[in-house]
């Protein structure tokens, strides 16, 4: 299978080339959200497709492509999920397509609305980077002993909001908060001064365990449908005053933002790449010989509100320490159940050099090295009406696969 022989136009360089078949809420003049995959610049309305008979062989309710997010087609199984991901491939690349005679099947990106695209019942958010976790150690407690003594034995995490995370292109206030201001005595309440982004991957569960069940590092990919790019965004200010001792609160749950369509693992699997070599030794059931990494270039970038990008970051979902499956290992290994939907965050994800750290607490070192934009103007964290822009996408030879992107925009607080 070529992109050559795709019917669909792919501009070069399109994240949504043949190869990649992401799966995404939409919604056009007709408001009904329902399923769609992304190809080129183009939506393929699955629902429509349907009817038209093109996975009439796969026996399946069809159904769940009106439904308004994915779980639905997520929980008939990976044996159904990648049947239906080769159909539409098929179809793409066939001349005698039923569905080249219906104009309708097929809807321009830029006119549809994107929806958030699964039902998220419960959101992890784990610190799985090495490169993160040691500059926020050396800037928040020791700089000789950065890394606190479980965070090579543990992928460390916490139990994140669900209700606040947003799809792409939904804007966010500043939050208002509780902060104790350097070098005064009591605390105050105001708008967050120190609003930032994290640059994190997201991967959604695509298959339900029951309480008490476990999953193997060697399963796990069994259970993990796709991924998203997460901004998650932190209030720096807010986080620094309430972390102790229950860690993360109110600094990371006015907002989260992902991208719209969720990248199937299998799509992804041409660009898996071993992780970092894990010293000292993990425990057994951390144990991981499959579900490595996966070589995904990201990047940050803020607009100004005239919509003037500058790049802030280039990073890797490579650098990761701590993999998916060992992540998803860990979560499971006292029998907390997982739910369809359910979205596990990376932690924000940074590399070795100060152009790749996925956060302005790294890049600026807490404000103390402002950036400067294109512009001419500096940051150091987020003011209001700037944008934050990530996007991902992994290639290989002629083979791309994206994410698209995910932005959202802060504005003013409301005070
Ligand atoms: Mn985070």
């Amino acid at each position: 299978m070529t992109q050559t022989n795709c019917w669909v136009s792919i501009p070069e360089k399109s994240d949504f080339s043949i190869h990649n078949i992401p799966f995404g809420i939409f919604s056009d003049t007709d408001t009904t959200k329902r399923v769609g995959i992304a190809i080129g610049d183009q939506i393929l309305d699955l629902s429509k497709a349907a009817k038209l008979g093109v996975f009439d062989a796969l026996n399946f309710d069809t159904s769940v492509f009106t439904n308004a997010v994915l779980n639905p087609f997520i929980a008939l199984g990976k044996a159904t999920t990648n049947a239906v991901r080769e159909q539409i491939q098929n179809e793409l690349t066939n001349e005698n397509s039923v569905l080249k005679d219906y104009d309708t099947v097929l809807i321009a990106q830029k006119e549809a609305q994107m929806h958030l695209p699964v039902f998220i019942g419960d959101y992890t958010d784990f610190y799985s980077s090495i490169e993160h976790a040691t500059n926020v150690g050396k800037m928040f407690r020791d700089p000789e002993n950065a890394l606190l003594p479980n965070w090579r034995h543990i992928p460390v995490g916490y139990h994140g909001r669900a209700s606040s995370i947003a799809v792409s292109g939904v804007d966010l206030h500043r939050p208002m908060g509780q902060t104790m201001p350097p070098g005064a005595e009591a605390p105050v309440y105001g708008p967050s001064k120190r609003v930032d982004f994290e640059l994190e991957m997201g991967f959604i569960i695509g298959k339900q365990t029951q309480l008490g069940e476990t999953i193997a590092t060697k399963d796990a990919e069994d259970y993990i449908f796709g991924k998203v790019i997460l901004n998650d965004w932190s209030a720096r200010d807010v986080q620094k005053w309430e972390y102790v001792p229950l860690g993360p609160f109110l600094a990371k749950n006015f907002g989260s933002t992902i991208s719209p369509w969720v990248v199937t693992m299998e799509a992804l699997a041409p660009f898996k790449v071993a992780g970092p070599k894990q010293e000292p030794k993990v425990l057994p059931y951390l144990e991981a010989t499959t579900g490595g990494n996966i070589d995904i270039a990201l990047q940050v970038a803020i607009a100004n509100k005239n919509g003037e990008e500058t790049v802030v970051s280039n990073s890797n979902f490579k650098y990761m320490y701590w993999s998916m499956a060992q992540q998803l290992a860990h979560h499971t290994m006292n029998g907390c159940n997982m739910n369809v939907g359910d979205l596990m965050g990376s932690g924000t994800i940074s590399g070795k050099t100060e152009d790749s750290y996925g956060s302005l607490l790294e890049i600026t070192w807490g404000g103390k090295n402002p950036l400067i934009l294109n512009d001419g103007s500096e940051r150091k964290f987020v003011e209001d009406h700037d944008t934050v822009i990530m996007r991902g996408h992994a290639e290989k030879g002629d083979i791309r696969v994206g994410f698209g992107e995910v932005r959202c925009t802060i504005l003013p607080a409301k005070e």
